[in-house]
């Protein structure tokens, strides 16, 4: 086994970044797009907790916890493969971190039902899911829940998808009122950090790709399966033959590779033919595949070899999830001073 040693506690004085996966299957593109490539970029000028969100992902996921406990490896796999470095970053996983769900029940106080139910970002999700009246109690609360995440660390940065934006928005209020209640400032406000990049669509371009829609590009995807993606990508349904104009807007393809071409220049001379007529989906969606196996290819071939060395990666989990509950509980323990709580 490798010999584990963390040099994160340095460098004193970096922002405090909390960001995590809910724990529901192997981590996509988007993923990759939206949040992944912020975090790499981020583990030297920040000190750095990644969430391995099983807790959160029983919120709509009550029914298969084996699927949610499967992919606690599934992600931290994931991190590993892309890159995330466990000697800087910290790799925590979520329901082994006591003082989330303490400070969740606290939280739970200083929101109202009804400010949940009006969060966009649940809005969307309760549709997606078609929970119709049959929310889990335990998903319509996962606002308060992500507050306890964000500021047990005292995190102040939070880099995530678009998707996600009305969640920190909601936490930060959470945190007014605990200050405005304590009359001090015990917990500090997050800034939420968007990606260029944005929300990616689903390969069917519907909704946004995700683990749970049945529409991703997986990171550990063999070649298989990422060139039967892309074949069967949407694009332009009035674009039926390679003379016709065709659309930019709406047209996966594209957006994959706004995303992910190295060569944007090139890339609008594409767009514009393609505009104009003359260029067939078969030319862009090779382009398209070409790039996504570049990306994926080294990130899988890591994966399966940091899959040959289970117990490496639980060391991993297991020393950042210590370090993290240190973290928590006198975060815990600050909210409940500042509260002035009864102490024994
Ligand atoms: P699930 O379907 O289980 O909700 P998910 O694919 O939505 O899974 P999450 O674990 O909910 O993934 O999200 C983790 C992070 O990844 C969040 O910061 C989210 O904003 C970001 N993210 C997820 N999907 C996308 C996407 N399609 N484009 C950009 N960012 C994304
Ligand atoms: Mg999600």
């Amino acid at each position: 086994m490798r010999r584990l040693s963390f040099h994160g506690k340095t460098q004193v004085n970096r922002p405090t970044i909390l960001t995590g996966d809910r724990t529901t299957g192997p981590l996509h593109i988007g993923h990759y797009a939206g949040s992944l490539s912020n975090r790499l970029r981020y583990q030297d000028s920040h000190e750095q907790f990644l969430l391995l969100a099983d807790t959160q992902a029983l919120t709509d996921n009550a029914r298969d916890p084996e699927k949610v406990r499967r992919s606690v490896m599934e992600v931290a796999l994931d991190y590993l493969a892309v890159g995330i470095d466990p000697s800087r970053t910290t790799i925590c996983l979520q329901s082994h971190l006591p003082a989330l769900a303490e400070l969740s029940v606290l939280y739970l106080n200083f929101v109202t039902v009804a400010r949940l139910e009006r969060n966009p970002t649940i809005k969307d999700e309760i549709r997606a899911r078609g929970f119709g009246r049959d929310i889990p109690a335990g998903f319509l609360c996962y606002p308060a829940a992500q507050a306890a995440d964000i500021t047990a660390f005292k995190a102040t940065v939070v880099p995530v998808g678009d998707d996600q934006a009305p969640l920190i928005e909601q936490s930060n209020e959470i945190v007014r009122r605990i200050n405005a209640t304590a009359g001090r400032d015990v917990l500090p406000e997050a800034r939420a950090i968007i990606p260029k990049a944005g929300r990616l669509p689903g390969i069917d371009g519907k909704a946004k790709m995700s683990k749970s829609g049945g529409n991703a590009i997986a990171l550990s995807a063999s070649p298989e399966k990422v060139r039967n993606a892309v074949k069967a990508m949407f694009t332009d349904p009035n674009h039926l033959r390679v003379e016709d104009p065709g659309c930019v807007e709406g047209n996966v393809v594209f957006t994959y590779l706004d995303a992910f071409d190295p060569e944007q220049d090139g890339l609008a001379e594409l767009k514009a033919q393609y505009q104009r007529g003359g260029l067939g989906d078969g030319k862009i969606k090779a382009r398209l595949e070409a790039i996504l196996q570049e990306l994926i290819a080294p990130i899988r071939m890591r994966r399966s070899q940091l899959s040959e060395d289970r117990e490496y990666v639980l060391e991993v989990i297991r020393e950042g999830t210590e370090r993290a509950r240190e973290r928590t509980e006198a975060t815990k323990r600050d909210v409940v001073n500042a509260l002035g709580l009864f102490q024994l």
